[in-house]
């Protein structure tokens, strides 16, 4: 019973009035016009089954009554006064939060965006370290920003625009990587990046555990342990972008760095924290926050009272709803039926994640793992048909990003795999 506008003059109105970059993922792009925990619905009431979440940021589930709940009742009572006041919002969210940190990671800032954490990461880095170089990895994403664009590494998003200095060491991806997994020798890469790049000190290191943009690329174990160490020794701090990975998705533990078994100085989220509020949020220690405290540091919008009460409240569904316990065990049994699916297809080149965050590379020879690009988008539409919407990744764009909202089912996961299974026969 939808009313509103329909697609064609959806999309007429966007392309007069909005940038050109903007892009759609489907030939007819799709007129989303409600949403309901893991499901879409189109302006036809066609129902599709979410395997993305809006880019991983439906943590809880669209519309999840809880958060909304605090959402509006927040809304009724004061939307925004800012942080010069006090408002017991931002200050219950701040340790909430922090009490989901380890170590002495207990200072939190809140902004907006993922961009806007990793920039003001950058800045910290900068300014605790005295030094000028960050380290990022080949084929990441941390933003769109001026800042962070130079951290990015995926050519699909580069504009070249003056960087500082930044240097880009090799990722261990144990499936295309030249080192396979073997982290000793992507660590040399960064070591080398500070002897013959920098003056033989550096700012700081960033990394997502799992690549998300990248196409879901799980970095080999072992390999932060090595490189903070080798960051710190060069002066520099190292920073974990849980813009993706953090908040229970990838199963085993509640942030993705932890599967690597590090300490970082300072963790970066956005999207899933808000499940779909704009709100990001970075956390460090008291000793790095110290060296924000000259100035002022100021963003009108972070932590304003209604995100941070529909902060808590996704803080809160996690926990209830033992989402961190749900993502391991769905996510394990989707891995499970996706490698079985890989036995019988030969398109399917990787199968690889953690938890519900899940990446399935398609190639048109296994041996030479060559991107099945054209094959991918062929598949990508089908699934479409089908009601499953999943996500696009990887520098040729070869990669299924499944990253649903965490309130995905196994009865789901089943039904991703079998429209997929239906789709590469299709082919
Ligand atoms: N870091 C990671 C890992 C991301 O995936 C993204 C967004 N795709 C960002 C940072 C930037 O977040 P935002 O789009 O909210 O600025």
């Amino acid at each position: 019973d939808y009313k509103g506008p329909l697609a064609d003059e959806v999309f007429q109105k966007r392309k007069k009035f909005l940038g050109p970059s903007l892009f759609h993922y489907y030939q007819k792009p799709i007129n989303i016009v409600e949403g309901k925990m893991q499901y879409l619905f189109d302006e036809n009431g066609k129902r599709y089954l979410d395997a993305i979440a809006g880019i991983v940021t439906v943590s809880c589930g669209h519309c999840h009554p809880e958060v909304l709940n605090a959402i509006v009742e927040q809304s009724k009572i004061l939307q925004h006064a800012t942080t010069i006041y006090l408002h017991h919002a931002i200050a219950d969210f701040a340790e909430a939060l922090a009490s989901k940190m380890p170590g002495n990671l207990k200072v939190v800032y809140f902004v907006n965006s993922g961009s806007e954490a990793n920039e003001l990461a950058m800045l910290m880095a900068r300014l605790y370290s005295g030094n000028l170089g960050m380290i990022s990895l080949r084929n990441s994403y941390h933003g769109g920003s001026s800042g962070t664009l130079g951290l990015t590494a995926l050519n699909t998003w580069k504009y070249s625009i003056p960087e500082g200095e930044i240097h880009h060491a090799i990722n261990p991806d144990p499936y295309r990587g030249v080192f396979g997994s073997d982290v000793n020798s992507y660590a040399q890469d960064v070591q080398d990046h500070i002897d013959f790049g920098t003056s033989g000190k550096v700012a700081g290191f960033i990394a997502e555990t799992i690549q998300g943009a990248g196409g879901a690329v799980e970095l080999a174990p072992g390999y932060l342990k090595l490189v903070y160490d080798i960051v710190r020794k060069a002066g520099g701090v190292c920073i974990a972008d849980e813009v993706q990975t953090g908040f229970g998705r990838t199963g085993s533990h509640y942030w993705g760095f932890e599967t690597q078994g590090v300490l970082p100085d300072i963790v970066t989220m956005a999207k899933g924290i808000g499940n779909g509020l704009p709100l990001g949020a970075v956390v460090t220690t008291p000793e790095i926050a110290n060296v924000l405290a000259h100035k002022i540091q100021f963003n009108t919008f972070g932590g304003n009272p209604v995100c941070s009460a529909g902060g808590l409240a996704v803080l809160k569904v996690i926990d209830k709803e033992k989402r961190q316990a749900h993502c391991a065990d769905v996510g394990s049994h989707l891995i499970e039926r996706l490698k079985a699916l890989q036995q019988k297809h030969d398109i399917i080149g990787n199968v690889r994640g953690r938890g519900l965050m899940v990446g399935i590379e398609f190639v048109t020879d296994k041996k030479e793992k060559t991107p099945a690009k054209a094959e991918t988008a062929v598949l990508f539409e089908k699934m479409r048909e089908l009601g499953v919407l999943v996500g696009k990744g990887g520098l040729h764009g070869s990669v299924f990003r499944i990253k649903p909202p965490m309130c995905f089912t196994k009865d789901d996961a089943d039904f991703l795999v079998d429209a997929l299974d239906y789709s590469i026969l299709k082919l």
